[in-house]
């Protein structure tokens, strides 16, 4: 059978690309140099954080940052090899943060988010993967009432634009939502319209295995080049070649590399975060929870723990720095009193970042044949399924559920 869409990337952008596209009746492929949710998809913190709207580059943030950086293994690092690399997509993200376009990005971020809890209902329903998602919400913690109330903006930036949730303002009043919690967290906020799926992993292998058991094909095969026709995409292998009317590049942290291959250069970076996997028994996490001050999270996953977060601006090839996950872990057993933290595995992975906080969503500028569907951050889960119908819609050349120009490619 021809070809119609090849899908380069098979985590969970493209994998929910892949079978948006099935369902909109064309016959897809996916390449990966790995297999499904080889990559950021398969360990993160599992969580469809809806009311996360608001950028990382915030006004002031940059403020912020240098008493981040005093500590190596603080919720931001950039190791000393990488620091000149990185200076580009700092400028970037420090012009993003400033309140003209802060207020542009939160726009299209709400308005994405609100995409793709709608999506991601509609991708649950046809998948029947209701029984993988625990709808419990989240619960983010802070340490002091002046901690609170320098937050107290972000819940008010919420509340303006529709997202619910309650303000805790005592230990006891947090105790009753997830108990066990170290008396430290004196203030918090609930947000019920936050969900997590049992496992991120599994979660991809089953949107892939639906995928498949809908006839599609997904190839392990590492994709070195692209190259443009007049009708259509090639795409270029170590040997031979495949082409395809269109091809949608999800190929995560490592997208860049692809899109420069046919002249596009967006300043696509990795945010490497880490976590710790405890196994059931580890502690009785009833919801999501988030240590705002020290920005890592503990989320429920497949019984046992994940603990992790934090970045690490330290690009594709430097190794792992697995000091980091023990140090979020042994934080944590300040936090949550009771947890054993025997039997964990570590974890690194590699978000895809663009400097705003906003992904790419768009035709490459060199082809409308050829879209793009990367750079989702700490939220490509969350926006997976929204992203897919955007991609869908940019396939098809039909209006797309919400404005594209936000995300287009060429914003850079
Ligand atoms: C610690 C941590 C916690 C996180 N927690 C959350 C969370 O709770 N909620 C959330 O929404 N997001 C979270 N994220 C972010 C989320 O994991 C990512 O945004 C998301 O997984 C990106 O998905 P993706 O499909 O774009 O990329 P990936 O999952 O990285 O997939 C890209 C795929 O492309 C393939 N590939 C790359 N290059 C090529 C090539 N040349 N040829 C063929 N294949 C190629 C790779 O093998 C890989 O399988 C977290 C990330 C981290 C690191």
């Amino acid at each position: 059978m021809k070809t119609d869409v090849i899908v380069i990337g098979a985590g969970v952008v493209g994998i929910s690309a892949a079978l948006e596209l099935q369902r909109r009746g064309y016959a897809v492929q996916v390449f990966d140099r790995s297999g499904v949710a080889a990559e950021a998809s398969a360990g993160n913190a599992g969580a469809f954080a809806f009311p996360e709207v608001e950028p990382l580059a915030t006004p002031g943030i940059l403020k912020k940052a240098p008493k981040w950086l005093l500590d190596p293994l603080g919720p931001l690092s950039i190791p000393p090899a990488y620091a000149l690399r990185i200076a580009p997509w700092m400028w970037r993200f420090w012009r993003a943060s400033r309140p003209s376009r802060y207020q542009a990005l939160v726009a299209a971020q709400v308005s994405l988010m609100q995409l793709c809890q709608a999506a991601t209902e509609r991708q649950i329903a046809d998948t029947g993967g209701a029984a993988m998602m625990q709808r419990d919400g989240q619960l983010q913690l802070y340490e002091s009432a002046a901690e609170f109330r320098a937050a107290l903006p972000t819940w008010e930036l919420r509340r303006r634009h529709g997202i619910a949730f309650d303000l805790l303002e005592s230990p006891e009043a947090i105790a009753e939502i997830q108990p066990g919690l170290s008396p430290r967290f004196t203030h918090a906020g609930f947000t019920p319209h936050w969900w997590n799926t049992v496992d991120p992993k599994r979660w991809v292998e089953h949107l892939a295995q639906v995928f498949r058991d809908r006839g599609g094909v997904i190839e392990t095969r590492p994709v070195r080049a692209l190259e443009l026709s007049d009708t259509g995409v090639w795409v270029r292998f170590d040997q031979g070649a495949a082409d395809a009317g269109k091809v949608v590049v999800a190929a995560g942290a490592w997208s860049h590399h692809l899109t420069r291959t046919v002249g596009d250069r967006i300043p696509l970076e990795t945010e490497r975060g880490y976590n710790t996997t405890l196994p059931p028994g580890a502690f009785d996490l009833r919801l999501h929870v988030t240590f705002s001050r020290h920005g890592f999270v503990a989320s429920r996953i497949n019984g046992g723990v994940r603990i992790g977060g934090a970045v690490e601006l330290g690009g594709l090839d430097l190794p792992p720095n697995y000091k980091r996950a023990e140090t979020l872990l042994n934080k944590t057993r300040q936090f949550l009193p009771g947890l054993n933290t025997q039997g964990g595995t570590q974890w690194m992975g590699f978000r895809p970042s663009l400097p705003d906080s906003i992904p790419v969503i768009g035709r490459s500028p060199k082809s409308p044949h050829l879209i793009f569907a990367f750079g989702h951050g700490h939220l490509g889960l969350t926006q997976s399924a929204g992203t897919a119908e955007l991609v869908g819609a940019l396939v098809d050349g039909t209006d797309p559920a919400i404005p594209v120009a936000p995300f287009t490619p060429t914003r850079f």
